[in-house]
């Protein structure tokens, strides 16, 4: 058994009190929103509690990331750089306690919760290398004597908006990227894991406070209609980052464009794996399980159809189903478990509700399918439908571990069948014909963010940009030149002669 309580001591947070959830430039001693709890979905007991945001409370926050921005803009890169570089030392020294409270939190297994907090390190890392490397372009001028460049300014205090399923790594995604390009944040993580929230401000404080720089990182745990509400109406925010469901980010984006700010939107995905004859089976196999399985089917690159040819889908299937008999489902904390809880009790209602609508709508249950009633916590089975691509429930993404297998006769058939979807977030293709490797990644192969040839659809390394297209939202987050999105683009031209040439051969002579 897992001593949550000296796991949640030894992260800053006291199980016994009312946590406060709200940190501006310092913790608020006693926030105005309402109280919550945080309830261990592998159990169903409470974690602690704690006192949310107000608008009051957001204004705070907004206040003081402006303030703060004034003087952090001006500290060069590198030097910014720098105290991500502390922080995230800071987050190597506590990886197991995090990785430990996410398990806890959010039910991920052990080492998917260890990795989150290592995803957290990877990025400060990246981070840190990147503050020496905020490049612009020179350009050649058409006009004698000119010189034309473009540099990169800090853009201004961040809303940071993250989902229940990474509720530590895309905040790493965004803050140590954010930092280093010189602007603040405030982070409204998700109500359901307010504890990995606060557990990461007490650290990022115990670097930043006595470097003189509390204020950079700023956080406000609340519900989406007040604090959440409060921070995309914010003319503060030039840039907000938002992560979560294809709803929320509709939301988001109408209202933000309405203001006219900047949007990140990272949103939900309806993932595939297309599998041809060609395919290495056992690696396949591998693959589609920990897509399918892993974080319990809660991740957004998640597995959620199988497209394969028709004439290797019975014994493939058949293969995958014997796999997830092997699947130990359980406590999370346990090192043998491979797939722990769904977050909480609607969740599983979901799971129930979709395959209610998946037998309706004429799939055939091949495997799983139950909600594990015998048990405290909120465990489901995970489960295998037969379908048709034209079933509307195959269109949506239920986040629970559902993959629906979907059959194909030609390749042209199968791509039509993965791009038919409205989401556009991670793909995958199993072959070992380079053709039809090659037309998957071609422009009339996958339209996602994320196409790969014989790994699954989840598990992105940091390296890459991530993000994803049409209703995924077009955003990107990590690596690549993502860090552009954090700050604004200023194109200048130097005159070093005594005449005033115009471009493009215009004359304006008195
Ligand atoms: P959710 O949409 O319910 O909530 C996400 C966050 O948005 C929460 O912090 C919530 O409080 C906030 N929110 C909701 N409405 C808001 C509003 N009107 N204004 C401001 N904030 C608002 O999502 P969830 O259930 O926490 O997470 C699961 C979803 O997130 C899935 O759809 C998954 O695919 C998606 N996701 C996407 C990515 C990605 O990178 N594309 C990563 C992780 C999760």
């Amino acid at each position: 058994m897992v001593d949550a309580t000296a796991v949640l001591k030894r992260l800053g947070i006291d199980p016994a009190a009312v946590v406060s959830g709200v940190h501006a430039g310092s913790r608020l001693e006693k926030p105005g929103g309402e109280v919550i709890e945080s309830i261990n979905p592998a159990s169903g007991a409470t974690l602690a509690r704690v006192a949310t945001g107000s608008k009051e409370d957001y204004d705070h926050c907004a206040q003081k990331a402006s303030e703060t921005f004034r003087a952090w803009r001006s500290l060069p890169a590198p030097a910014r750089g720098e105290v991500v570089r502390r922080i995230t030392e800071t987050l190597r020294l506590h990886k197991e306690d995090l990785g430990m409270l996410v398990t806890l939190e959010v039910g991920k297994i052990r080492s998917e919760g260890l990795g989150e907090v290592q995803e957290m390190i990877d990025m400060g890392e990246f981070a840190v290398g990147l503050s020496r490397q905020l490049y612009g372009l020179t350009i050649a001028s058409e006009r004698p004597d000119h010189r034309m460049m473009e540099q990169w300014h800090p853009l201004g205090p961040v809303g940071v908006i993250t989902a229940f399923n990474f509720p530590v790594a895309v905040w790493a995604w965004n803050a140590m990227i954010a930092a280093v390009c010189g602007d603040t944040l405030i982070w409204k993580p998700s109500p359901l894991t307010p504890l990995t929230a606060i557990a990461v401000q007490n650290l990022v404080d115990r670097v930043v406070e006595p470097m003189g720089w509390s204020g950079v990182f700023n956080l406000c745990v609340g519900e989406a209609q007040t604090v959440g509400e409060s921070m995309i109406a914010d003319p503060r925010l030039p840039l907000i980052s938002a992560t979560g469901s294809c709803r929320m980010g509709r939301r988001v984006g109408a209202v933000v464009a309405g203001r006219l700010g900047r949007t990140i939107l990272e949103l939900g995905g309806n993932n595939a794996v297309i599998l041809t004859p060609k395919a290495n089976f056992d690696l396949a196999t591998r693959a589609v399980l920990f897509a399918a399985v892993g974080t319990a089917g809660q991740r957004c690159t998640t597995l959620r159809r199988l497209i394969i040819h028709e004439s290797i889908a019975e014994p493939f299937v058949a293969r995958i189903a014997r796999a997830f008999e092997g699947i130990v489902i359980g406590d999370p904390a346990d090192e043998r478990t491979l797939m722990g809880p769904l977050i909480r009790p609607q969740a599983v209602e979901a799971y129930r509700k979709a395959l209610e609508a998946a037998r309706a709508q004429g799939g055939d249950l091949v495997k799983g399918g139950r909600v594990l009633e015998d048990r405290p916590g909120f465990f489901v089975e995970p489960t295998i439908v037969r379908a048709r691509p034209d079933m509307p429930i195959v269109g949506e993404e239920t986040f629970a571990p559902i993959l629906y297998v979907l059959t194909y006769r030609e390749f042209d058939e199968a791509l039509a069948i993965h791009n038919a979807v409205e989401q556009g977030l991670s793909s995958a293709i199993f072959t070992d014909d380079l053709l039809e490797a090659e037309r998957f990644l071609g422009p009339e192969g996958s339209d996602c963010g994320i196409a790969n040839v014989n790994i699954g659809t989840s598990g992105a390394e940091i390296g890459g940009a991530f993000g994803g297209e049409k209703a995924t939202g077009g955003g990107r987050e990590a690596g690549s030149d993502s860090w552009k999105a954090y700050m604004r683009r200023q194109t200048c031209t130097i005159n070093r002669g005594k005449t005033l040439p115009l471009a493009q051969g215009v004359k304006f002579d008195l």
